[in-house]
């Protein structure tokens, strides 16, 4: 969700920002914007994609070797071009790009005005440059403490970067709740909402902490300060990324890429983890806080969207092998409710980017009532993964499909390999049972593979259902979540309704939706409940529904009654839905490449959620 991307050093910025914009596209945005700065500072913006900024950009100026880049998610005003970011003061002596939520713009803007300044477009944003200038005029400031002062009277989320006209040669940012990566080169430093735009130019990064500003200069230095005027010393980073993992590497999408990379993905999420020869998982941040962990009186998983459905799974999982309490919330909800979480709970968090704003904002409540904090993300260094006690990354490399997909596979897999350890300490899971879990884990990417060969019969489906305007996804027990997975990549990416329901649940209500236009979705594999589902898609058949059955290899009775199966290897019971997703991950894909829809790009959809 939006990007902010800003360069000062010895090279040309606009190629620099613009490439950097392109790598941010896949947060998700509805306009893009650049300031480059030489002699003057010149704004350029557009609604709409990347390229047609490009395309405005041939008539313009686009010298300067320090600029800001933008592209938006809009909160506040619809997106157009006045609204695009970057924003400038009314003297325009300030210009800034701002990714975040001003909460008290009204405030500050009626305040503004009866000081006389006039406001062009409808953003939070805008009040924020009016702000600073305001204060820097007041007592001639230099920027960083007009910025500084500036930050102290708003209230909300917040990443900045702001270019002053009367002062060349530097950039100021900061942050509060939503990200901002320093890059460091020789003497050149990038300013990034992610890592995606730097790696191509050095692999040495400072993650800014909340309420921290930076200073960077041409001539090479750089500082840092908290908002309450104490100098920091930077932690720099290296960067484990490599930048062919940014590229699509052959496929048509990055959706399809990365539902391909699975096998590989899990198999990354496993290693080093598990060996199913000796018998035993480590994972460093279970085994730091094992006791208190397995000890916990409840384990408390909060998630957004599709690590959301992770987290249900996730709640099957504990519930099972480690026969220990959990409550799955969406973190939006839980963070305004007044939840009862204590010192004896364990809150874990699923977030692929480690940014989402509601889950960050959950775990800071959980903090504060003193229960531990566990993160299970993807992003190395992200807020998440710093604010928490305790932690595990999936290891699923950069995910750029806003349609999560092998971070979902690879949560699920993380969640899996917890549960074990966790019910094998507290004696919950008998030792043969643990050591064949364990064995079928490790033959997971091997089957997920297989699963892959189904790929042109999916396709051939897709083409059969892709101009229903409905579908309803099946599936009990493990595969419940996976139902709901299921109907959400189709909405995501499709934009076809779908709903995802436990199979027994469609005679309460959905039922009275299906005819011959109506596609189900079954997951139904060979194990519990299998029977009851039988019966499940019986009963749409019965009403003349269209059922596409996911079932296990070799099933004979759901292929007499379905239109059309797909098998999936068979495997243990609580490793279905690392195999069962697959099918759905491909469906929804083949029907948005028909329905010609942006796959990697979804409209109004953002990867990074750093808006709650
Ligand atoms: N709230 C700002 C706006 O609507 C920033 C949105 C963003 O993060 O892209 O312009």
């Amino acid at each position: 969700m939006c990007g902010i991307v800003a360069y000062v050093g010895q090279k040309d910025a606009y190629p620099i920002l613009i490439n950097g914009l392109k790598r941010l596209e896949y947060r998700g945005y509805d306009s893009a914007g650049v300031a480059l700065f030489e002699t003057d500072i010149i704004v350029s913006k557009k609604k709409g994609k990347v390229q047609e900024l490009v395309n405005f950009m041939d008539t313009r100026p686009r010298n300067g070797k320090i600029g800001i880049g933008h592209t938006r998610w809009a909160t506040h005003g619809v997106p157009d071009d006045i609204n695009a970011h970057p924003h400038s003061s009314g003297n325009g002596r300030l210009t800034l790009v701002h990714n975040g939520i001003i909460e008290n713009y009204a405030l500050l803007k009626a305040a503004l005005e009866k000081e006389g300044h006039k406001f062009k477009s409808e953003t939070d944003t805008e009040v924020l440059v009016h702000l600073i200038e305001e204060i820097q005029k007041r007592d001639n400031l230099p920027l960083e403490e007009a910025v500084r002062i500036a930050l102290t009277r708003v209230i909300g989320a917040y990443a900045i970067v702001v270019l002053d006209e009367n002062e060349p040669g530097k950039l100021v940012g900061a942050r509060k709740a939503s990200p901002l990566v320093i890059g460091i080169g020789e003497n050149e430093f990038f300013l990034a909402s992610d890592a995606t735009p730097i790696i191509e130019h050095t692999k040495r990064v400072v993650y800014l902490n909340d309420e921290e500003i930076a200073v960077v200069r041409q001539s090479g230095e750089m500082e840092i300060k908290s908002i309450n005027n104490e100098v920091l010393t930077p932690f720099i980073h290296e960067l484990d990324m490599e930048i062919e993992m940014l590229e699509k590497g052959g496929y048509d999408y990055f959706m399809l890429k990365e539902i391909y990379e699975q096998p590989n993905t899990i198999a990354d999420c496993m290693r080093g983890r598990l060996n199913a020869e000796e018998g035993w998982i480590k994972l460093g941040g279970v085994d730091e806080f094992a006791n208190r962990i397995a000890n916990a009186q409840r384990f408390i998983i909060a998630a957004c969207g599709t690590s959301w459905h992770a987290g249900l799974i996730g709640e099957y999982l504990f519930e099972e092998l480690a026969r220990m309490p959990v409550e799955v919330e969406y973190a939006s909800e839980l963070r305004y409710r007044n939840p009862i979480i204590t010192e004896k709970d364990v809150v874990i968090a699923l977030s692929q980017s480690g940014e989402t704003a509601d889950t960050l904002a959950a775990l800071e409540m959980a903090k504060e009532k003193g229960a531990l904090i566990y993160g299970i993300v993807n992003v190395v260094g992200s807020s998440i993964a710093r604010m928490t006690d305790a932690g595990s990354y999936i290891h699923a490399g950069p995910e750029i499909g806003v349609a999560s997909t092998k971070a979902f596979t690879a949560q699920v897999t993380l969640l899996t390999m917890m549960a074990l350890r966790i019910g094998y300490q507290r004696g919950t899971i008998s030792e043969s049972y643990f050591r064949l879990l364990l064995n079928e884990l490790a033959s997971i990417p091997a089957k997920v593979e297989r699963v892959m060969a189904s790929n042109q019969l999916i396709e051939y489906i897709a083409g059969e259902i892709k101009d229903r305007p409905n579908a309803l996804y099946l599936g009990r027990g493990y595969n419940f979540p996976i139902a709901l997975e299921g109907a959400l990549k189709l909405k995501e990416i499709s934009y076809i309704h779908a709903e995802g329901y436990p199979a027994a649940e469609m005679k309460h209500g959905p039922i009275a939706l299906i005819d011959e236009n109506m596609p189900v979705i079954v997951i139904a594999t060979n194990k519990s409940a299998y029977d009851k589902i039988v019966s499940n898609i019986q009963e749409v058949k019965a009403r003349k529904g269209f059922v596409i059955a996911v079932v296990t290899e070799g099933d004979t009775v759901i292929s007499e009654l379905a239109d059309h199966t797909i098998e999936i290897p068979d495997t243990e019971e609580p490793l279905t839905p690392l195999l069962s997703v697959i099918p759905l991950q491909l469906l929804s894909y083949h029907i948005a490449v028909m329905r010609k829809c942006n796959v990697d790009q979804p409209r109004n959809l953002a990867k990074s959620v750093t808006v709650e």
